[in-house]
């Protein structure tokens, strides 16, 4: 945000007053929408104070050239009109849980006659069941791995599922029925499915009961294989349900979140309790920016409901909300029963709801520490490399390459000592078929800062893996582009074991020598962390090129299959693997394919599972 006068005007006119406030982009869009009980000092946050914000709330106060406010007669009335304006103009800003494409969660569509359980990153409108949002890919990958487990569900594409001829790996390690080709009717499996589907509102026991009923039919009927194959399903929920702790002795399904704030950091806890047990707690870190606590809790709420299939008719909060009134109504709404928001004074519950705000206080206290040892890292750096301004945002280069083939480099971006996975960018290294790691950096630091800084900030900090050489290659492309001096530059060798050598060596220009680390040694591994992360993703980007090489060759081998034919597919598939998933009635409609072509293909494809 520049601070012109006519901001500043319009905000030593804003009155003490409760109302709203729409805070606009150059282009005259709304990208934020907030109340206030006193508009005057709420802005003051905004125009006035300077405090340490998250990168967040910095590119908010970046993108502000104009406000509007709208003066109510009361904080209630600021209230609904809050929220009518964020229905309207749905601000960017306005989102606090980042939204359903960055929660995974899991689908199971039961119009599908023999259904599959899916990660998914967005709820559609499409009549199939979505579970989560789950608060991270560990926690939904630890899920799926227990219902693949215990109910084998199938997890491949339906065009895979369709044109398979031989089972894939999830059926050898038994986490699949094997559908795909096992005669194993839709009525069975859809059973299965539906165990699962308790499972996953965490009705484990309502599950185990049914089972075991089941069990004993099949021992009395003597059928003693189905009977153990059951027996081992429950043994494995039962397993999971012992780990589970039992925090409530009334077994209602019932949500506790509890909110927890610092030095402008906030940590909301989301413990699920079902039938009793504790089944799920994740944690969302936000930055307060300029909400007060409870504009955080509600808009949380209303944002995490909205994007889960299961919503309890209870859900303890540990301190007051101004909108709950509104909210039980929405909930209600979606889940076609009372929903009760509350505080609990007393009793279990309210021992519950405190517990909650204990994990969540740990968990920022956590989060507060790991940032202050980053900004540590980073005023460290600084010293030790002599800059004039804090490196916040440091730029890595790596290169990859298979003995000169495909060639390509890695631009990680680390932003308040974090790697900051927006920012980074891959690069092919056009025209040098040779190996040669100076001439393939001297391309990419060309082509990088060859960018307006207006289109792609420059770094505070530049740092290229190697020593002396790789470092001089880098200053003499700033010097050729004319921004020797915009930034600092750094190389980064490996230490020379041989030699005895006890950490790697940091180069900087006009220096002939390493810098000394000595006490130093948190800078090092900043700079460490960046490189490690700048080859990790320049290997990865390497490896797929040369897989996706590899697939273009299987073509080859095909009989029937020219270069004519390799072009139709690949222009229509982009790529191998869409081809390898594709039914076989779509390839052959292909120009110049046929059915017998498409099965070749679809056989030497997915023949390696
Ligand atoms: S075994 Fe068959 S049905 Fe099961 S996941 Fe693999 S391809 Fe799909």
């Amino acid at each position: 945000m520049t601070m012109t006068s006519p901001i500043l005007e319009k905000y030593w006119q804003t009155p003490h007053s409760p109302g709203v406030y729409r805070m606009l982009d150059a282009k005259g869009k709304t990208i934020y929408v907030g109340k206030a009980k006193d508009l005057k000092k709420r802005l003051s946050s905004y125009f006035i104070k300077k405090t340490n914000h998250d990168a967040k709330t910095a590119a908010l106060l970046e993108m502000i050239n104009d406000f509007e406010i709208i003066i109510t007669s009361s904080g209630h009335e600021a209230f609904i009109l809050e929220s009518n304006l964020i229905k309207e103009y749905n601000p960017k800003y306005n989102v606090i849980l980042k939204d359903g494409k960055n929660y995974p969660l899991l689908r199971i569509d039961m119009n599908e006659t023999y259904p599959a359980i899916q990660r998914v990153r967005k709820i559609k409108n499409d009549k199939a069941l979505y579970f989560g949002p789950y608060s991270s890919s560990r926690s939904v990958n630890k899920t799926l791995k227990q219902i693949q487990k215990i109910f084998k569900l199938r997890q491949c594409k339906n065009t895979q599922f369709k044109n398979r001829s031989r089972p894939c790996l999830n059926y050898q390690i038994k986490a699949c029925l094997g559908l795909c080709c096992n005669d194993i009717s839709s009525v069975e499996y859809k059973k299965q499915v539906r165990d699962a589907i308790l499972f996953l509102k965490g009705r484990s026991k309502q599950v185990v009961t049914k089972l075991k009923i089941q069990m004993m039919d099949y021992s009395s009927s003597r059928e003693y294989e189905k009977a153990a194959e059951i027996r081992d399903t429950v043994f494995a929920i039962e397993n999971i349900l012992e780990k589970q702790v039992v925090v409530s002795q009334d077994l209602k399904d019932r949500d506790i979140i509890a909110f927890a704030a610092k030095k402008g950091r906030a940590v909301i806890i989301v413990m699920a309790v079902r039938s009793g047990y504790l089944i799920d707690t994740a944690y969302y870190p936000f930055d307060l920016g300029f909400k007060e606590p409870d504009e955080i809790l509600s808009a949380f709420l209303e944002q995490y409901y909205k994007n889960t299939e299961f919503l309890p008719s209870f859900i303890m909060i540990n301190q007051e909300i101004e909108n709950k009134v509104y909210l039980e109504h929405l909930f209600a709404e979606k889940k076609g029963k009372k929903v009760r928001i509350h505080i609990p004074v007393r009793g279990e519950k309210k021992r519950l709801v405190e517990m909650a705000h204990v994990n969540a206080s740990r968990e920022l206290g956590k989060r507060l520490q790991k940032e202050e040892e980053e900004r540590a890292s980073i005023m460290m750096l600084k010293e030790l490399l002599g800059m004039e301004r804090l490196p916040l945002k440091i730029e890595c280069f790596d290169n990859s390459n298979l003995s000169g083939q495909d060639p390509v480099s890695s631009m990680v971006v680390f932003k308040d000592g974090r790697a900051f996975k927006n920012g980074y960018r891959r690069f092919i290294i056009r025209d040098l078929d040779f190996q040669d790691d100076y001439a393939y950096m001297y391309q990419v630091l060309e082509r990088r800062f060859s960018k307006d800084p207006s289109e792609m900030a420059y770094p505070d900090l530049l740092v290229v893996d190697g020593g002396k050489g790789q470092l001089s290659m880098a200053v003499a492309v700033l010097k050729d582009l004319n921004i020797e001096n915009s930034f600092m530059v750094a190389g980064l060798a490996k230490k020379n074991k041989a030699k005895g050598e006890q950490f790697d060596k940091i180069y900087i220009p006009g220096r002939s020598n390493p810098l000394k680390i000595g006490q130093s040694k948190k800078a090092l591994y900043l700079l460490q962390q960046v490189r490690d992360e700048a080859h990790r993703f320049a290997i990865t980007f390497q490896r797929k090129r040369r897989e996706k090489r590899a697939g273009f060759s299987v073509l080859d081998t095909i009989p029937g299959i020219g270069p004519k034919k390799k072009k139709v597919l690949l222009k229509h598939f982009k790529g191998i693997g869409k081809m390898k998933t594709a039914s076989i009635k779509e390839i052959a409609l292909l120009p110049g394919m046929n059915k017998t072509l498409a099965e070749a293909l679809n056989h030497t494809l997915n023949r390696n599972g």
